[in-house]
């Protein structure tokens, strides 16, 4: 909780944007007119009349802005599947989470991306939910490893809400758009959208678009392999962004 009241709250970004605006206005004005032929006090005026206007705009900027929900699956005492080397899902995804909150601040996007956790700490599915709904999120999408018997099997899935609901197109489309861009982008086989009964979608299907993913699986070796690396972590959390937009 402590972590999510931090990211909420960005004041020094918000503020720095809206002064950016505020000269940009300022810069514009002064090109097209000549300042100097003001009496000051009209000067004054204007120069504050830029300014609200400057944080108008930009105050319909942040709250314009999306909230998306990243739910990295599992953690604390439930590790989810663990791959032959050892390495777990609940790092796996958290790591995929922690990636896309960089990777987004450092790119002027349309979005606030919040997680359901930080730490490896164990979430209920149901307070991931709640904080979706709580957050008013636009988009919820959790972040999952496979696992499977068979070492030969591979491939991304991603799921939708297998009730359907309001937001099954644009659920299905964001999944659609995800394993597409896995598959062309980082050479991921694609085992398609599919129709899944997951609580986190569930609880999710009249409120708004939610998907999960699955990355991959711990129980072949390729794909371990791939996944230990950061670099490749961080490309999984770039085509996640992607297709946001
Ligand atoms: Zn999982």
């Amino acid at each position: 909780m402590e972590e999510k009241s931090k990211t909420l709250t960005q004041h020094p970004v918000k503020l720095w944007k809206i002064l950016n605006v505020g000269i940009d206005l300022l810069n514009f004005v002064q090109t097209t007119i000549n300042m100097s032929t003001l009496k000051p006090f009209y000067k004054i005026i204007l120069t504050m009349s830029l300014c609200l206007v400057g944080l108008a705009l930009n105050s319909q900027n942040i709250e314009g802005k999306k909230i998306v929900v990243i739910d990295p699956g599992h953690g604390g005492k439930d590790s989810g599947a663990i791959g032959l080397n050892g390495i777990m899902e609940k790092d796996i995804v958290l790591s995929i989470a922690k990636a896309m909150i960089r990777l987004n601040s450092i790119t002027k996007s349309d979005f606030e991306i919040y997680l359901t956790r930080y730490k490896d700490t164990l979430i209920s599915l149901s307070d991931r939910t709640r904080l979706a709904r709580n957050l008013k999120a636009d988009l919820f999408i959790s972040l999952h490893c496979n696992q499977s018997e068979n070492p030969k099997a591979r491939g991304v899935e991603v799921y939708v809400n297998a009730r359907g609901g309001n937001f099954l197109m644009e659920s299905i489309l964001l999944a659609y758009g995800l394993q597409k861009h896995m598959k062309t982008k980082l050479g991921f086989e694609s085992r398609g959208v599919k129709f899944g009964n997951f609580q986190v979608l569930r609880d999710l299907v009249d409120f708004g678009p939610s998907v999960l993913v699955e990355f991959g699986f711990l129980s072949n070796w390729d794909e371990i392999i791939f996944l230990s690396f950061s670099t490749n972590t961080n490309s999984l959390a770039s085509i996640i962004l992607m297709c946001l937009i």
